[in-house]
């Protein structure tokens, strides 16, 4: 089978990951990744952070602190939480000469095979100090749905605004001078050149877009489709390749295609492959199947311009799956690094077993719609769906342990196949859910429970149980790097003995520091 491309588009390097992030793309690319590996297939997991967006200048000015540093500071601090967390990553993108080059080769064939136009453009502009602003240099209104933001990707209703066409424009770093706006000739991808192409590959995703991306897609095809610049008259980003547009950088919101290539190249290489043309996995003769996990509000960025730019370049996989969430609240309030109002992932796996902290993340996480996370209902919830029934299935599997192996009936290979075929419902990236993965397992585990095992049927739990831990397994890493030889997943059950085995057991809270508590909790789950 063609290899499973799993992507989860860098945050803006101004910071660390908070739990909304975890809860979004980023577990669910990794459950993803390791699933498809679990049942035999090729998968290739990349992320990283991304370096460029001018969010990271307004964020280092906001801390006194230089924005070449805050990025490193950022990348590392996303790194080690995704450790944290049981994230692994096949491939990490960095900011360094090879990503530059990456990204520069990529706009220079964009732009060899004539598919970027000069134009005149908007932009608010400040006569006081020369400057343009663009993206987080500017705030206002958003033209199509009047929330209060920075130009680019609104937030709020997840359209893409030109810096231009913001309601009453002011400076975010001057908010008191004057605005006037300005035409500037920047290069663009016109969007409209398009539009047959992406109306006939969205209406082929149209089965399993999440509501809000159908939404967008619906809105945008219903108007003219923009011009996206590619180049920007500002000083901070990756310097324009193009004598036509001198001193000008590359708008960072056009990375997403780029970035993606060199993401899978380097998860590649990280399987051994030797460095080389960063499109090669991307190859429509490969065959890939994409799959991207990103917040709602970045669709148009990497599903609406990213698809644009891949049927321009043709020859390349579109991507086949867009899985996108909503965000996620801290009690009932959004996550704000600025006000304090956040729990970081390393925060909380160093007082949590991180599988606890997964499942409660995967139950709760803003699949479709905003979710909250309290740390009183997640104890409660850990406690009661999944601590506790395990450890009562684990000891009553356990009371076998001398006895095997155990004969397993076809009734039980047929229970197997249906509790298989439930989990892989919810971790095939088609319908990929992280919460209906975690309805399922606790589901699943109660069933396991409430079994009162007798010993004709002991080999029957057994097996049942067996299969439901490697099913399990790619959201509760631990439990599965400890209980389960291989993490191997059957394509049909056939087992006709089963052999017990001794099982962890999960505790509530940790001891002796980050990872102590699950047994076995420092291994890297079998990846
Ligand atoms: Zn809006």
């Amino acid at each position: 089978m063609a290899a499973l491309l799993v992507i989860a588009p860098g945050p803006t390097a101004n910071g660390d990951l908070h739990l909304g992030h975890l809860a979004g793309p980023f577990l669910s690319a990794d459950v993803c990744a390791r699933y498809a590996r679990a049942t035999g297939r090729d998968s290739l997991f990349g992320t990283g952070v991304h370096f460029t967006q001018n969010y990271i200048v307004t964020t280092a000015r906001r801390l006194g602190e230089a924005p070449e540093e805050l990025r490193l500071r950022a990348a590392e601090q996303v790194e080690a939480t995704l450790a944290a967390a049981g994230i692994v990553p096949d491939g990490f993108v960095r900011f360094d000469e090879r990503y530059l080059k990456t990204v520069r080769t990529f706009f220079e064939r964009l732009h060899g095979e004539g598919h970027l136009r000069l134009r005149k453009v908007r932009f608010p502009y400040l006569p006081d100090t020369g400057e343009y602003l663009t993206d987080a240099y500017v705030r206002g209104g958003c033209p199509v749905c009047l929330a209060e933001g920075c130009a680019g990707l609104c937030e709020n209703c997840g359209h893409w605004i030109a810096s231009g066409d913001l309601l009453d424009p002011r400076s975010t770093r001057h908010p008191e001078l004057p605005v006037e706006l300005r035409e500037k000739e920047v290069l663009v991808l016109p969007l409209e050149e398009h539009r047959t192409a992406l109306a006939s590959h969205f209406a082929r995703l149209a089965p399993t877009m999440r509501p809000r991306l159908a939404q967008l897609v619906e809105e945008l095809m219903a108007r003219r489709l923009p011009d996206y610049p590619i180049t920007l008259p500002i000083d901070w980003g990756i310097p324009a390749p193009f004598a036509e547009t001198p001193g000008q950088v590359l708008y960072s919101d056009t990375e997403t295609v780029a970035w993606s290539l060199h993401a899978i190249a380097l998860a590649a290489e990280s399987r051994g492959e030797v460095p080389g043309d960063e499109e090669r996995h991307w190859a429509l003769e490969a065959g890939p199947e994409v799959a991207y996990f990103f917040g709602s509000d970045a669709s148009f960025a990497f599903a609406l311009a990213g698809t644009a730019m891949l049927l321009a370049l043709g020859g390349l996989a579109l991507p086949a799956h867009f899985v996108t969430n909503e965000f996620y609240e801290l009690d009932s309030d959004k996550f704000s690094t600025s006000r304090g109002h956040v729990v970081t992932g390393r925060q909380l796996t160093a007082e949590v077993p991180r599988d606890l902290a997964r499942y409660y993340l995967a139950a709760t996480g803003p699949d479709f719609q905003r979710t909250n996370f309290t740390r009183a209902a997640m104890d409660r919830v850990c406690g009661q769906r999944l601590v506790e029934p395990w450890n009562r299935v684990a000891a009553k599997a356990e009371a076998y342990l001398d006895r095997g192996p155990l004969p397993v009936s076809a009734r039980s290979r047929h229970a197997a196949a249906l509790i298989a075929e439930r989990f892989a419902a919810a971790l095939r990236p088609r319908r990929f859910s992280l919460s209906a993965a975690a309805f399922t397992l606790t589901e699943q585990l109660g069933r396991l429970d409430r079994w009162e095992v007798t010993d004709a049927d002991a080999g029957d739990f057994w097996h049942e149980l067996d299969l439901f831990l490697r099913c399990a397994a790619p959201l509760l890493v631990d439990l599965g790097a400890e209980g389960l030889p291989d993490p191997a997943i059957p394509a049909e059950p056939t087992a006709t003995t089963v052999r017990p085995r001794a099982l962890p057991r999960l505790a509530t809270g940790l001891r002796g520091g980050p990872r102590g508590g699950a047994r076995g909790g420092a291994r890297g789950g079998g990846r």
